[in-house]
């Protein structure tokens, strides 16, 4: 396009500029170098941080198992150019830091490869649409954040572990992504207690036998699931994505924590997450967990092919009643927004099933956080 004469002036090109830098720092220091509050440079702030808006949304949008094709490409802010990632990258990040939602996107690469374009050529787009902007929900600076994450996490490894340097208490500072870890307020896991009794609408479980891959991505042994497993609730269907576990469970149920829980991560078209948490109880063998055992990958952070399917619903209690309340990952980046059902009943499993997981991994659970006042509700 051509540009109007005027458009020649310092604090018009500064404004410019600081639109494609996407750093709101080069319109800060125009101001500090004594240029006066110009109104297209305030309209430049106001810009960028549309499209900021824009770039979280979309970064939202492009997860929903790569259904939406997206062309354009975020120039607007650092993070989000940087989450046109490829999903070489976030694999290869995944080796450094395993949290919940890049984990969550390897399971959807390998569910939907098959009707995804950006799957094919092997690169998740996370650009900037204004469409997006129109409806960006607090949710999608969760997806927003984890992209940005993933790309970090690409680069370079900021190790973040249960125990010593890289443990909990530190996750909030080992990168900026990572802030909610420190400075969130809807965290978990949380001790539930104080529930509100009520007739919660039951979690419908449509599982089915399911091709799956085992991997040790050294946070955790995890499950990618084929495509095809829902949950419904509260009249929002989500898809599995993928399952892990921790040991012991991190939540508590009245100050009590159980041996080890796993995590049910579902994620909506719209990339809310939920996770349905199983907690596990020593007694008799798991068959869905004996399963994932048998598959266990002799090498860490490679996916292993089962050669049969997995009946995943013979996870699950055969009551269902839960606790729900609003919550976050549980693994670095924290990132908030996540609904949370707990089943009651805990599931059993055996001392031996017990002591394979503990072999490699005798404690990944994150320590219980502050549940500040947030409702729990029950089913009664
Ligand atoms: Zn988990």
């Amino acid at each position: 396009m051509t540009l109007p004469p005027f458009l020649a002036s310092r604090h018009v090109a500064v404004a410019l500029l600081s639109l494609f830098s996407a750093s709101l720092g080069l319109v800060a220091l125009a101001s500090d170098t004594g240029v006066e509050p110009d109104p297209m440079l305030v309209a430049a702030e106001q810009a960028v941080a549309e499209a900021k808006a824009a770039s979280e949304a979309e970064a939202k949008t492009a997860t929903a198992r790569g259904k939406k094709k997206k062309k354009k490409k975020a120039k607007n802010e650092k993070p989000e150019s940087e989450a046109q990632m490829t999903l070489a990258a976030a694999r290869a990040a995944d080796e450094q830091d395993a949290m919940d939602l890049l984990r969550a996107r390897l399971a959807d690469r390998l569910g939907a490869a098959k009707d995804t374009p950006e799957a094919k050529d092997g690169v998740l787009r996370v650009g900037a649409t204004p469409a997006a902007s129109a409806a960006a929900p607090v949710h999608a600076r969760v997806q927003a954040e984890a992209a940005a994450s993933a790309v970090h996490t690409a680069g370079h490894a900021a190790h973040w572990d249960y125990r010593g340097s890289g443990g909990p208490d530190s996750w909030g500072r080992l990168k900026p992504e990572f802030a909610k870890c420190s400075s969130g307020t809807r965290q978990s896991p949380i001790d539930i207690r104080d529930g509100l009794k009520v007739q919660l609408d039951p979690v419908h479980f449509d599982y089915k036998p399911s091709a799956f891959r085992v991997i040790d991505n050294g946070h955790t042994v995890q499950v990618n699931l084929a495509a095809g497993n829902f949950i419904e609730v509260m009249g929002r269907r989500y898809e599995l994505l993928q399952f892990h576990f921790h040991r012991p469970s991190e939540e508590r149920i009245n100050g009590r924590q159980f041996d080890m829980v796993a995590h049910l991560v579902h994620e909506d078209s719209e990339g809310r997450l939920a996770v349905v948490a199983v907690l596990l109880e020593q007694g008799g063998a798991q068959p869905v967990v004996q399963t994932v055992w048998n598959n266990l990958p002799l090498e860490k952070n490679e996916e292993m092919p089962a050669q049969s399917p997995i009946a995943l619903a013979d996870l699950l209690p055969v009551e269902r009643s839960y606790f729900t309340y609003m919550g976050s990952l549980t693994t670095p980046p924290c990132s908030e927004g996540v609904l949370w059902m707990v089943m009651k009943n805990p599931v059993p499993i055996s001392p031996e099933q017990i002591g394979i997981f503990a072999r490699m991994y005798p404690m990944n659970a994150r320590p219980i956080q502050s549940a500040s006042g947030r409702m729990i509700k029950e089913s009664n």
